[in-house]
């Protein structure tokens, strides 16, 4: 009879422990995934996949505005919210079972319960009361939306995974945050119509992003109508009847149909039993602490994804849970690479970022070169619409190497995809020069900026 009930135990069915648990069923081990909510996690149920659908949904308010210019005549558009909820909430669902079902072809079993450890090699699966001992356990646990202080009226205050439900599209909604579900929440709102006014406690929204790009998109943001209010935050809100008053720490007040946070998310780690198991926590971070290849404090624990509070993109909880899949079942030792890792920010205009920013390259090189463009697309001349698109290269220029680059405009996403390939591959300056443009495109201007627009030295220490 085997020692343990089964050979791996995933804690969460989101994008990382699903990974994890079909490589795992594919090597042959006997696995079995909790998950307490609905299978495919944050992504599939209440982050990326739907917050994009909301995006393509926004944009069409542009495509309809910018028509004109092309000579188009397109009687007043109208707008249901409800029926983009009820479609959206069908193709999540579709994608739930197909997340289950791809599961239960891999071998592995699902059971729909919140799971916590008992000690280090038990579980506690709570909807029945059961437990089973597992030879591994993987914590795939996810992350979820911070509330801030507790502020008076907080109960009134909505986070992302509300903004999915909602009934009725807001006529006004006031935003607190300035990361990118903020800002993309923000511009699917004012794509909708609605009146949007964001509301962030630093100088400058998208922290840790290139600075040129923070500065373009807030420009772009106000321009499409959004109001940003900076080194401010929310400090009372108050409900009168179906309309809420916010009240802000510079002495103003903002009244609006719904007010969302989206002030960062928090690693799931309480009421897991942590302790029970012996299970370290990061002191700096708050995730679960883990080395390079995954390994918590305790030896047949391991945790990926969100909980480890690493890199929280999907694509790295994959990666994560696929390598500790390959190590501890398919004897393939793989250690995930988190450096020059693509990320998009579905605002509107998009941002596509990989690598390091200007700022970081100066503080690493110390002959740093910059090339930078910001023009009009070519479809904005017949629409008329007054935007600008940012294109930015970030050269070591002592190896030639591109080591970062940034993009805002439409397609920076699908654009930035392709150049993580070449940074990821080493590519230097005069590989882009060789490569020929092609011509009408937005990307061609990442192979044509010839002369930098700055060259930063640093000076040697006296
Ligand atoms: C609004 C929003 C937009 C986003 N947009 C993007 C994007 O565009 N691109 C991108 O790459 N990333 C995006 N993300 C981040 C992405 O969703 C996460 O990085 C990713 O889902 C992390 O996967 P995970 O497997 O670590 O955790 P999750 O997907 O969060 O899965 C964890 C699962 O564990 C379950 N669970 C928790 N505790 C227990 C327990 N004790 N027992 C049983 N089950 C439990 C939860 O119910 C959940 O289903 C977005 C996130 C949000 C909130």
């Amino acid at each position: 009879m085997a020692e343990f009930d089964v050979d791996l135990f995933v804690i969460g069915g989101g994008s990382g422990g699903v990974r994890a648990a079909r490589i795992a069923a594919g090597h042959g081990a006997r696995v079995m995934i909790a998950e307490e909510y609905r299978m495919g996690g944050t992504c599939v149920i209440r982050g990326c996949v739907p917050k994009k659908l909301f995006v393509l949904g926004s944009h069409v308010r542009h495509e309809i505005t910018d028509a004109a210019g092309f000579g188009w005549t397109i009687p007043t558009a109208t707008f249901d919210w409800p029926t983009l909820i009820a479609n959206k909430d069908k193709e999540i669902a579709r994608l739930e079972a197909a997340y289950t079902a791809n599961v239960e072809k891999s071998g592995a079993r699902i059971v729909k319960t919140r799971a916590v450890f008992e000690d280090a090699h038990t579980l506690q699966l709570l909807a029945s009361g059961e437990t089973v001992s597992a030879k591994y356990v993987l914590i795939a646990t996810g992350g979820a939306p911070n509330h801030g202080p507790k502020i008076p009226g907080i109960e009134h205050v909505i986070s992302s995974n509300e903004a999915f439900h909602l009934t009725e599209l807001p006529r006004s909604i006031l935003i607190q945050g300035g990361g990118y579900i903020a800002l993309e929440f923000a511009c699917i709102f004012a794509g909708f119509g609605s009146d949007v006014t964001v509301i962030y406690r630093g100088d400058n929204i998208l922290r840790g992003f290139d600075e040129d790009v923070r500065t373009h998109v807030r420009r772009e943001m106000e321009q499409n109508g959004i109001t940003v209010i900076t080194g401010c935050t929310v400090e009372k809100v108050d409900r009168h009847g179906d309309e809420y008053t916010s009240h802000l720490s510079n002495g103003s007040s903002i009244a609006s149909d719904k007010v969302m946070f989206a002030i960062g998310r928090h690693p799931c780690v309480a009421n897991l039993g942590l302790e029970k198991a012996g299970v370290t926590i990061n002191s700096k971070n708050g995730g679960i602490e883990v080395d390079a290849f995954s390994r918590t404090s305790v030896p047949n624990i391991y945790a990926i994804g969100d909980v480890t509070n690493r890199v929280n993109l999907t694509p790295v909880a994959i990666r994560e849970g696929h390598a500790f899949a390959d190590a501890v079942f398919g004897k393939r030792q793989v250690k995930v690479n988190h450096t020059d890792i693509p990320t998009a920010v579905f605002c509107q205009p998009e941002v596509g970022t990989v690598g390091l920013t200007e700022i970081q390259a100066r503080e690493r090189f110390g002959r740093v070169d910059i090339y930078k463009t910001s023009f009009k697309p070519l479809k904005a001349t017949l629409s008329g619409r007054d935007t600008r698109i940012l294109m930015k290269l970030v050269v070591d220029s002592m190896t030639d190497r591109v080591v970062g680059c940034h993009i805002v405009g439409d397609a920076a996403a699908e654009i930035i995809q392709a150049i993580a390939i070449a940074i990821k591959m080493k590519a230097t300056k005069a590989d882009f020069d060789a490569t020929i443009a092609l011509h009408p495109s937005t990307a061609e201007e990442l192979v044509t900026m010839r002369t930098p627009v700055a060259r930063h030295v640093r000076q040697a220490a006296e």
